[in-house]
């Protein structure tokens, strides 16, 4: 009997529906071929035309069936003309990861051969590293609370041990998992400004303590705008990098960018017992409804959540059709015929999405 696994899906806001229906069917169409597993969806109302709509964001009931979901699969969300009184945009993902306890952020950086990208890289040289942001404190541990008087603003960033702990557990855990697979050296970077700020010296010296728990894995450092230049001028020096929640916010842009554009970015935000799969993009109001968006990071995502279903319940099947779809997304990126505007191609959401699936389908 195959197992089945419950999937929570937020379509989202802006183009957030247009991206996430091809994916779905590309997921479904994995799933019926497969004796191992089945996936059953469960569409959730959350966004910002929710809250336009009822002043809400994020329902209980929506996040009551996110937390009882096997993972959840979340599309581009928040609309820059909706906002709350205090001017902040709508952001239930954010919500979301504070709920869940989603504290490891994973923004996959990978650059093939072939691939349009603004690095000059040497034919055939590729790119393939892992920013692990922390996603639940930090500089945006006091969103929604900060201070604002008439002539000064404050926030206040949070580092706590018990969450570092967990945080970089789980990048060492990473790196180790990227190096069986043949993926990396078994390297991770801590991220950080430990130069100046006493929290970022605390980030280290936690880091330094959970390296000794690794004495397989290299672990070594590097200042926050030192990495931004290195992942311009050499981002190959990178396998697995952890850093704090806003030098990651900025950081996984910056790898979005190296790549072609967010349209290539995907993303994991995992905790313990939960997880939401995500493009890194938002929800592009300036394109929405003209069938341009790129499917890709949504697609992407998804690969993400097989592959961590797969590895968490023990289904090599599930893993396995993580790397198919990854990969079918990067031979079409290489054929680079059905592609859509933002990577240089002029396919639509669809046919994009169609080329995908063609591929999924002839393996
Ligand atoms: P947020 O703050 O919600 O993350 P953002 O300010 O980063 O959003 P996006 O909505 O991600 O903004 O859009 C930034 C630019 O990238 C826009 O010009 C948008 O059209 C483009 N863009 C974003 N996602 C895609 C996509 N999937 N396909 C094509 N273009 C995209």
């Amino acid at each position: 009997m195959p197992s089945t696994f419950e999937i929570a899906v937020f379509e989202g806001d802006g183009i957030g529906p247009e991206i996430t229906s091809p994916t779905l069917r590309i997921l479904q169409q994995l799933s019926q071929a497969s004796s191992s597993y089945e996936l059953a969806f469960n569409t959730l109302p959350a966004g910002a035309n929710l809250y336009a709509r009822t002043g809400e964001s994020l329902p209980k009931a929506s996040l009551d069936g996110a937390r009882q979901a096997d993972a959840i699969l979340l599309s581009a969300m928040g609309m820059p003309s909706i906002r709350k009184s205090d001017g902040t945009e709508i952001s239930p993902q954010l919500d979301l990861r504070n709920e869940l306890d989603l504290f490891a952020g994973v923004r996959p950086v990978r650059i093939s051969p072939g691939q349009r990208t603004p690095l000059k890289l040497e034919g055939g040289q590729s790119v393939d590293f892992v920013l692990v942001r922390e996603s639940t404190e930090g500089l945006f541990y006091s969103r929604g609370t900060g201070e604002v008087g008439p002539d000064e603003a404050r926030e206040t960033l949070v580092i706590t041990r018990k969450t570092s702990e967990k945080l970089f557990r789980f990048a060492f855990n990473l790196a180790r998992q990227r190096q069986t697979a043949g993926q990396g050296e078994g390297r991770v970077t801590c991220v950080d400004k430990a130069n100046v700020f006493r929290s970022f010296a605390f980030f280290r010296e936690i880091f330094d303590a959970q390296a000794t728990l690794y004495p397989d894995l290299t672990a070594d450092h590097a200042y926050v705008d030192a990495t931004a230049l290195w992942m311009v001028e050499k981002p190959w020096i990178f396998d697995v990098m952890v850093t704090e929640n806003m030098f990651g916010d900025i950081l996984s842009d910056l790898g979005a960018g190296l790549m072609g554009g967010l349209g290539l970015a995907p993303s994991a935000d995992i905790g313990d017992d939960h997880a939401v799969f995500q493009p890194c993009h938002g929800s592009a109001p300036d394109i929405v409804g003209q069938g341009v968006a790129n499917p890709f990071a949504m697609i992407l995502s998804a690969a993400m959540m097989l592959d961590w279903l797969g590895l968490r319940h023990e289904n090599p099947a599930m893993v396995q059709d993580g790397n198919l779809l990854r990969d079918s997304v990067y031979a079409v990126i290489a054929d680079g015929k059905q592609i859509t505007r933002d990577l240089g191609g002029s396919s639509s959401t669809e046919e994009a999405a169609a080329a995908v699936l063609d591929r999924v389908g002839a393996s």
